[in-house]
This record gives structure tokens, C-alpha cells and sequence, in this order.
């Protein structure tokens, strides 16, 4: 038995944030999820998210683990009751499991839902059963292929198995693993029904992602582009979808699949607007705070406490920031743009 055991079950309301005020943005949304890059590096380089010789930051411009841990925690002071650790490549990050046993005592306090993890899964045979004592209890694994040449070629030399054997580590350790997949017209395309059968006889809900157009990289998105909409509707020519009103408050829509017994999820921010029940924003690991995924909008929590500010002077430039999150974002593909945002989806944390 964990000291986790005791808690409520999760999602089960508790009492408000301690002071009792939240964050709440001027249209009226609340935050109460944050998303936390740990670091911009990764063992992987898939090709939609990194560039093959990416150039990483210097290490004095991310945030240290007591850093993360402080704005975070302030977070949790301000009515936050979920975070999501992420990258680059969270489990690459030194000292990570350190982190996460520490915010893990927001759990324990109840002013916490959950901590959940996105990974590669590259390191998770490893990491599965401290994540469970540290009271993580899902994880996203993002796999976009079980094609073992496949996965080399996307991720530019990523091992499968070794994955497979992660995920199979994390079920083993008592994680629920939900997996990711961005869909990619030439590449996984046709392969993408087998992948969602195969998640959901493994007893995993399966998200698939359209790609978002983030950072530069050397391949054309829009050759990459596959609109999710559309492949719904080829799903739907032979499977039953089931739409279901379970709603996150982030850009997934949930569908029960009939014939595999399996939930699908669909990511898509280039069809659909999901901004009005947005309730997220995201810390890059160099504490830039973004409130918004598709704009340009930041706030510079580093500068903020590397410039010895207090809690209470903390706590004010997040609701500043909050303040003046946008109404929406504004992403497009578009053969002859630019990136809709200058910054990689593994700095930001997708
Ligand atoms: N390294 C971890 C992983 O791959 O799960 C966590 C970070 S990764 C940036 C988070 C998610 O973002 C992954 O599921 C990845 O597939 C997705 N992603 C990365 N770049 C993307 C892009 N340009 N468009 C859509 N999704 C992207
Ligand atoms: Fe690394 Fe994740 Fe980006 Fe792939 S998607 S390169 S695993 S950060």
C-alpha cells in the first residue's frame, strides 16, 4: 500500500484552492490543469517535432527542479488540480523522479487531482513502478507505428521493442496508459485502424493527433497534413463511433468504437475551435508561461523569480498572465506560411 492509497478517488471535487481564489481568465474560463515542460531534450527526433540536428538549450537557461517545483506549486496554490509532465522527452530530465515524489505532496495534501506524464516511453520499463509510488497513476505514451522500420524512420532511430517493453512495464506497475498517435497522411495513414485495435486490446484509450504547425522543421507540414475529420469519416465506413460527452477541457473528442470496445479520441485544433472551454495553459522548461498553444503570448516566470521575487509577487505575474490569456488561437496550414508559432512542440510540451 502507498501512501496515495488513502486519497479520494480522483476527480472526486474537493475543497477550493486554499485562499479560496482560482485563476480565472477575463472570458470567464478557469485553469486548473498546467502542463509543465521538464526539459527540451529527448532520445528521440520524430520527424514532426524536432529538426534531425536540433540545437538544444544551454542548461543555465532551464528552469532547475526547485524552480519547476516552485511555480508549479504556486499553481496548485492558485486552484490548479492537474499537472501534466512533459518535453522534450520528461524521463531523459535528471532528477526528474525527484520532482514529481516532491509535487507528489500535493497529492497526499488533496489540494491535487493528479500528476500524469505524456512520454515516449523509451525509458518507462525503468521508471514505471517508481512513477506508481510516487502516486502517478496514467501516463500518455505516444506511438505512431507498430512497424519497427516505420518507428525508425519517424523518430530518426527509435527502437520499438523497447517501447513495447515500456508500456508493457507500465500496465505491469498498475499505470493506465492512454495512447498518442499523430496522424501522418503517407506514413501511418492506412496503418492507423490496426494501431487503434491493437491499443484497445491492450486495454488502452488511443488519441490521435492532427500535426500542428510548430516550430521549423526540414519536411513540408503540409504534405504531412491528414485531417482527422476526414479520417473519421473512412473509420465510420466501417466501424460504429459513438460520440461521448466526455469532455477534458482540452481539444480531445471522445468516440466509444463498437466493434474493438475501445475509446478514440480526436485532437483536432486545425479543424475544430476549442478554445472556449479551454482550461490549460502550459510552463516551458525555460519558465516562459504560455496561455495559449497557437499564439505568441508569453510571461517570463524565470526572469520573475530569478529576480528574487516572493510568493505573493509569483503569484501575481501568473494571474497577469492568466488575465490576459486569449480568446483563441489562430493556426492554419498553409503551404506558403511560416509556422503559426516560432517555438518547437517539445519546448512548449505538446
Ligand atoms: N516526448 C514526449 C512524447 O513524445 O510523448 C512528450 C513531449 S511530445 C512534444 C508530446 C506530444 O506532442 C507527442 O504525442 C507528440 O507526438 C506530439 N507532437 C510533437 N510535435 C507535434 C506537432 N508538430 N504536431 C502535433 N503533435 C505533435
Ligand atoms: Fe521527442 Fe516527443 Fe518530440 Fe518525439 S514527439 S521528438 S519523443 S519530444
Amino acid at each position: 500500500m502507498t501512501p496515495y492509497d488513502a486519497l479520494p478517488p480522483q476527480g472526486q471535487s474537493r475543497s477550493p484552492s486554499p485562499g479560496g481564489a482560482g485563476l480565472t481568465d477575463a472570458f470567464g474560463r478557469t485553469v486548473t490543469y498546467l502542463r509543465v515542460s521538464v526539459t527540451d531534450r529527448c532520445d528521440l527526433r520524430c520527424v514532426y517535432c524536432m529538426s534531425e540536428h536540433m540545437v538544444f538549450l544551454p542548461k543555465a537557461q532551464v528552469l532547475t527542479l526547485e524552480e519547476l517545483d516552485r511555480i508549479a506549486s504556486a499553481f496548485v496554490g492558485l486552484g490548479t488540480r492537474k499537472l501534466r509532465i512533459t518535453g522534450g522527452e520528461p524521463l531523459v530530465r535528471k532528477g526528474l523522479m525527484d520532482l514529481i515524489r516532491s509535487l507528489g505532496r500535493h497529492l497526499k495534501s488533496g489540494a491535487l487531482d493528479e500528476i500524469t506524464l505524456t512520454t515516449n516511453g523509451t525509458q518507462l520499463a525503468k521508471f514505471a513502478e517508481p512513477l506508481f509510488d510516487a502516486g502517478v497513476r496514467r501516463v500518455n505514451v505516444s506511438i505512431d507505428t507498430l512497424k519497427p522500420d516505420l518507428f525508425r524512420t519517424l523518430t530518426r532511430g527509435g527502437n520499438l521493442a523497447t517501447v513495447l517493453a515500456g508500456i508493457a512495464a507500465a500496465q505491469a506497475a498498475g499505470l493506465k496508459v492512454k495512447l498518442n498517435a499523430v496522424a501522418l497522411k503517407d506514413d501511418n495513414a492506412a496503418e492507423l485502424p490496426d494501431l487503434i485495435r491493437w491499443g484497445h486490446g491492450q486495454g488502452c484509450d488511443v488519441t490521435l493527433i492532427e500535426t500542428m504547425p510548430m516550430g521549423e522543421i526540414e519536411a513540408d507540414r503540409t504534405d504531412q497534413y491528414l485531417s482527422l475529420t476526414k479520417l473519421r469519416a473512412e473509420l465510420e465506413s466501417f466501424w460504429t463511433l459513438t460520440d461521448l460527452p466526455l469532455s477534458t477541457g482540452g481539444p480531445a473528442r471522445y468516440v466509444e468504437v463498437a466493434e474493438t470496445g475501445g475509446r478514440l479520441g480526436f485532437i483536432t485544433p486545425l479543424s475544430h475551435n476549442f478554445c472556449e472551454a479551454c482550461n490549460r495553459v502550459r510552463l516551458t522548461c525555460t519558465g516562459t508561461l504560455h496561455t495559449c498553444l497557437g499564439q505568441e503570448d508569453a510571461a517570463d516566470l524565470r526572469a520573475v523569480i530569478r529576480g528574487g521575487a516572493d510568493d505573493e509577487a509569483l503569484v501575481e505575474a501568473i494571474r497577469n498572465a492568466v488575465d490576459a490569456k486569449p480568446k483563441g488561437h489562430d493556426f492554419h496550414i498553409d503551404r506558403a506560411s511560416a509556422p503559426a508559432v516560432a517555438r518547437h512542440m517539445s519546448t512548449t510540451g505538446g
